[in-house]
């Protein structure tokens, strides 16, 4: 079962930070949405549960640096 769904146009997601593809919305087998790349499930995708466009949106960025503001090195 492959249940891909389109995502509006008039809903803002980012494209695929590798290959520049529009995220679809995919139902796995229990039920649960994942936001993923139509053209590679090694892409980013989001975990499984409600459908999270702002995740997608968050993590599939090129400017993102892992741990950078988890340890801000300046305090007041
Ligand atoms: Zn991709």
């Amino acid at each position: 079962m492959n249940d891909c769904l389109t995502i509006p146009k008039t809903i803002y997601c980012k494209i695929c930070k590798i290959c520049g593809a529009r995220p679809v919305i995919e139902a796995d087998i229990a039920g649960f949405y994942v936001v993923k790349c139509p053209n590679d499930n090694s892409h980013y995708q989001t975990r499984s549960g409600l459908i999270d466009i702002e995740d997608w949106n968050r993590n599939n960025t090129i400017h993102f640096i892992p741990g950078r503001d988890i340890n801000p090195q300046v305090s007041c």
